[in-house]
C-alpha cells in the first residue's frame, strides 16, 4: 500500500483539527462524566476509540493531532498530579506506549479508509468508463453507418465479418446472407475486381480499384474501392478493412464529358475540315492580332506551314508596296475593335502576286470584350484586272472623247434621268457637278432650235429607236456651237432601256463647211451669172443683128409713112423684113435655150433621194439663215437616168425659190417638205411643198422666160428647170399647197428601167 500524500486546503485542515479536537473533547467529557459517576478513571481504550474514529473519518494527520491532544488531556485530567502537565517518570512508558498504539491504530484505520475510498473511486471510474465506451461505440457505429460509403471488414480468408448500414441498404443483403452466399452476385460477372482481390489476399498488398457493385434492385453502379489489411504484432493479417465510394455520378459525368469531348473533337475536326476546304483563305488571330490559325488553303496558297505563318510571319507574303497600307488599316481596326477591310497583293507559292480583299471581324465574348479576330482573304485578282482594264478603257475613252470633241450621254426614258460624260459637260460648258435635267439641256440649245430639240426628246420618250441630227447651242458668251448628235435606244436584259448617244462638237467642221458652202454658193451664183452673161452675150450677138435690122426697117417704115404719099409697097416690104428679123431673133433665143438645156448632157443612173440630200447639205446655211425647217418624206424610189449636175440645178432652183418665197412669212412656220415617191404611172416624182404665199390660179406664166416678181430676179429659173426636166423626158408643174397655204412645185421623170426599155 502506498502512501499518497494529498495536499488539502487550509479550510479542510482547520475542519480536520476542529473535528479531532471535538472528538477528544467529547471523549474527555464522557470520561470525566464516568469518572464522577463511578469514580473510575476512563481507560485509555476509550480515547483510542476516539482516535480511531478520527483516523477512520478524517485521515492520519487529524488522528496524530487527536493522539497528541489525548496524551495531554489524559495526563492533565487523569494522571497524577491531576490538573498538571508535569509527568511522572513512571507514567512515561505508559504514555509513550499509548501514543504509539494510538498512532498504529490511526495508521491502520487511515490505510483502510484510503483503500476503501480508492476501491470506490475505481469502481465509479470503471462505471464511467463503461458508459463512455458504450457512448463511443454508439457514436462510432452511427458514424460508420452514416458515412456515405460502403464499409466492410473481412476475415484474413476474404469472408465478410462486418458490413455497415450503407452496405446493407445498398446491396439489400445482411452480413449473414453475404457470408452464406460467399459474396456471390455482389460484383458484376465481368468485373476484374475478383482477380485483383484474390491477388491482394494472397500477397497482403492493399487494394485500390474501381468496380461495379450490384444494387438491391439489380442495377450495377460504379464504386471506388480501397481495402487495407490489419496485422498483429507478428505481422500476421488478422483482418481486412474495406471502404467503397459510389462514383456512379462521377463515372457518368466522366462518360458524358468524354462523349461531349469526343463530339467536340469531331465537331472541331469537321469545322477545321470545312475551314480548310472552303474556297477562301481564312484565319484567326488573338485579340492583339497575333495569328494563331490559318486554314489549309491559306497555307497551300503561300506554300507555308502553319508554324511558318503564325504570329506576324504572314506579313512576309504581302507585297512590299501594299504592306504599309495593310498594316495601318489592321492596326486601326485592332485599336478601334471594329470590322474592316483592305486590299493588298499576296505572294503565291510560285512567287506570283495576286490581289486579295482582306476582311476581319472581331469575335466578342459575353461581356463584349474582343476574344479574337476572324478574317478571310478573297482573291479579287480577276476583278482587279477587270477594274484596271475598265479604268484604262475609261481613260482611253475620255481621251478619245477629248481628242474627237465627242461626248456621250444617256437618257433613261422611264425615269427621265440624264447622264453626261465629262467631255459632254465640257462641250456644254457646264460645271461637272451640275445635275443634268431636260430643262438644262433645253437652256443650252439655241432658242431657234429648242422646238427641234423638244421634238427629238419627245421622240425618245415616245419610243423612237435611232437619232441623227444636228443642233445648235447658244453658249453663255453668245457664240454658236454646232453639235452632231447620234443616238440609239438600248434595251437591257432586265427589260428596261435607255437612249444612249454621242454628241460631236462639229462647230469647226461646220464653220469650214459653211465656208465651203459660201464658196459653193458664190460659185453657183457666179455660174448663174456666167450663164446669164453667156446668154446675154449670145442674145446680144445673135439678136443684135435682127434687132438692128428691125430698128433700121422700122425707121425706113416711118420714113416711107412720113412721105406726102406714103410708099405702102416699101412699108410692106420693110414690115415683112421686120417680121422676118423678129422671127430670126425668136429663133436665136430658142436656139440659145436649146443650147442651154442640151449642152453638157452626161446622163447616168442617179438617185433623186441622193441628189435631194446633197442639195440639203449645199443649202443648209440658207435654210438656217432664213429659219426654214426642212423635212423629208423620201420613199424608196427607183433611180433615174439623168445628168446629175442639171438635175441638181433643178432641185437647187426649186428649193431656193421656196426659201425666197417664204422669207416674208411671219404668221406661220416656214416649212419646206421635199417628198419623193413613185406615181401610179411608175414615174418617179419629186414634190416641193412650201408654206409660202402661194401661186396664181394659173401658174403657167411663172414658167415663162424672164417672168419674175423679184426685184433682182431674172425670171429664167423655172423656164430653164422646165427645159431641163423636159429634156429628160419628164414634166414640171406647179399647183397650190392646200395643207400649208403655199405652193407645190413638182416634177416627174421616167425611171431607169423605162429608159432601158427605150
Ligand atoms: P426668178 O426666181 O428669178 O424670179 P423664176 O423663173 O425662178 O425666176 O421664178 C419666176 C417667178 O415665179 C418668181 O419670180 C416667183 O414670182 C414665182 N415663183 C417661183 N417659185 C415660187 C414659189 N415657190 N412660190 C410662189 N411663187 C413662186
Amino acid at each position: 500500500m502506498s502512501f499518497v500524500h494529498v495536499r488539502k486546503p487550509f479550510r479542510t485542515h482547520a475542519a480536520d483539527g476542529a473535528i479531532a479536537s471535538l472528538a477528544i473533547a467529547a471523549t474527555l467529557a464522557g470520561g470525566l462524566g464516568l469518572h464522577r459517576l463511578s469514580g473510575v478513571a476512563p481507560s485509555a481504550s476509550l480515547f483510542s476509540f476516539a482516535i480511531m474514529l478520527v483516523a477512520w473519518s478524517r485521515g492520519i494527520v487529524p488522528a496524530i493531532f487527536a493522539t497528541a491532544l489525548t496524551v495531554f488531556v489524559f495526563k492533565y485530567f487523569f494522571l497524577e498530579p491531576i490538573y498538571s502537565l508535569s509527568v511522572r517518570v513512571s507514567d512515561i512508558p505508559q504514555l509513550v506506549f499509548f501514543a504509539l498504539a494510538a498512532l498504529l491504530v490511526s495508521f491502520l484505520c487511515d490505510s483502510e479508509r484510503r483503500a476503501k475510498r480508492a476501491l470506490k473511486d475505481a469502481k465509479a471510474k470503471a462505471r464511467a468508463n463503461e458508459a463512455r465506451l458504450a457512448e463511443i461505440q454508439r457514436e462510432l457505429q452511427l458514424t460508420i453507418d452514416s458515412i456515405p460509403a460502403m464499409i466492410s471488414a473481412y476475415r484474413p480468408d476474404g469472408v465478410h465479418s462486418y458490413v455497415n448500414a450503407v452496405w446493407t441498404d445498398y446491396t439489400g443483403m445482411t452480413l449473414d446472407e453475404v457470408v452464406a452466399a460467399k459474396s456471390a452476385g455482389l460484383f458484376h460477372p465481368d468485373d476484374p475486381e475478383r482477380a485483383a482481390w484474390q491477388a491482394s489476399l494472397a500477397s497482403g498488398e492493399p487494394l485500390m480499384t474501381e468496380a461495379p457493385i450490384r444494387r438491391a434492385d439489380g442495377v450495377y453502379q460504379w464504386f471506388s474501392i480501397r481495402r487495407t489489411p490489419l496485422r498483429d504484432d507478428q505481422g500476421r493479417i488478422v483482418r481486412w478493412y474495406s471502404i467503397g465510394f459510389n462514383i456512379e455520378d462521377r463515372k457518368n459525368a466522366d462518360n458524358a464529358l468524354r462523349d461531349s469531348e469526343a463530339r467536340l473533337a469531331a465537331a472541331e475536326r469537321q469545322l477545321r475540315q470545312t475551314l480548310d476546304h472552303i474556297p477562301i483563305l481564312a484565319w484567326r488571330t488573338k485579340p492583339d492580332g497575333y495569328a494563331e490559325y490559318l486554314n489549309k488553303r491559306w497555307l497551300d496558297y503561300a506554300g507555308f506551314t502553319l508554324e511558318d505563318s503564325l504570329g506576324w510571319q504572314w506579313m512576309t507574303v504581302i507585297h512590299p508596296d501594299d504592306l504599309p497600307g495593310l498594316q495601318s488599316t489592321w492596326t486601326k481596326m485592332l485599336e478601334a475593335k471594329v470590322p474592316g477591310e483592305c486590299e493588298a497583293r499576296m505572294r503565291r507559292a510560285d512567287g506570283a502576286y495576286r490581289w486579295f480583299l482582306f476582311r476581319a471581324e472581331p469575335l466578342r465574348d459575353e461581356v463584349g470584350a474582343v476574344a479574337g479576330w476572324y478574317g478571310t482573304n478573297t482573291d479579287i485578282e480577276d476583278r482587279k484586272q477587270a477594274e484596271n482594264a475598265l479604268q484604262r478603257n475609261q481613260a482611253y475613252l475620255a481621251e478619245a472623247q477629248k481628242l474627237s470633241s465627242t461626248g456621250s450621254f444617256a437618257l433613261n426614258t422611264e425615269t427621265g434621268e440624264h447622264f453626261w460624260s465629262e467631255q459632254t459637260y465640257h462641250i456644254m460648258q457646264q460645271p461637272l457637278e451640275t445635275r443634268v435635267t431636260t430643262d438644262l439641256v433645253l437652256r443650252c440649245v439655241h432658242p431657234d432650235d429648242r422646238l427641234k430639240m423638244v421634238g427629238e426628246l419627245n421622240q425618245a420618250l415616245e419610243g423612237g429607236e435611232q437619232w441623227d441630227y444636228e443642233i445648235r447651242l447658244l453658249m453663255p458668251d453668245q457664240s454658236l456651237k454646232y453639235l452632231h448628235v447620234i443616238a440609239r435606244r438600248v434595251t437591257y436584259e432586265a427589260g428596261h432601256g435607255e437612249v444612249i448617244g454621242a454628241l460631236m462638237d462639229v462647230t469647226e467642221a461646220r464653220k469650214s463647211q459653211e465656208a465651203l458652202y459660201a464658196a459653193q454658193s458664190a460659185l453657183a451664183h457666179a455660174a448663174r451669172v456666167a450663164t446669164l452673161g453667156e446668154i446675154s452675150a449670145t442674145i446680144a450677138h445673135e439678136v443684135n443683128q435682127p434687132l438692128a435690122a428691125i430698128v433700121a426697117n422700122g425707121q425706113a417704115c416711118l420714113r416711107f409713112l412720113d412721105r406726102r404719099e406714103p410708099d405702102l409697097g416699101n412699108v410692106r416690104g420693110a414690115v415683112e423684113w421686120i417680121v422676118k428679123d423678129g422671127n430670126r431673133a425668136a429663133d436665136v433665143i430658142r436656139r440659145v435655150r436649146g443650147l442651154m438645156t442640151k449642152a453638157h448632157f452626161e446622163k447616168s443612173p442617179v438617185s433623186v433621194n441622193e441628189i435631194i440630200e446633197e442639195v440639203e447639205a449645199l443649202l443648209r446655211r440658207q435654210l438656217d439663215a432664213r429659219n426654214v425647217l426642212l423635212r423629208f418624206d423620201l420613199k424608196d424610189v427607183p433611180s433615174i437616168v439623168a445628168d446629175r449636175t442639171q438635175l441638181q440645178q433643178v432641185v437647187i432652183n426649186l428649193v431656193m425659190n421656196a426659201i425666197e418665197a417664204m422669207q416674208d412669212i411671219t404668221d406661220r412656220a416656214r416649212i419646206l417638205v421635199i417628198r419623193s415617191f413613185r406615181q401610179n404611172t411608175g414615174r418617179v416624182a419629186v414634190a416641193f411643198d412650201d408654206s409660202g404665199p402661194g401661186i396664181p390660179d394659173d401658174p403657167e406664166p411663172l414658167f415663162d422666160a424672164f417672168f419674175s416678181t423679184k426685184a433682182s430676179g431674172l425670171g429664167m429659173g423655172l423656164s430653164i428647170c422646165r427645159s431641163i426636166v423636159e429634156a429628160h423626158g419628164g414634166r414640171l408643174w406647179a399647183m397650190p399647197n392646200p395643207a400649208r397655204l403655199g405652193a407645190v412645185f413638182q416634177f416627174e421623170l421616167p425611171p431607169e428601167e423605162a429608159n432601158e426599155r427605150n
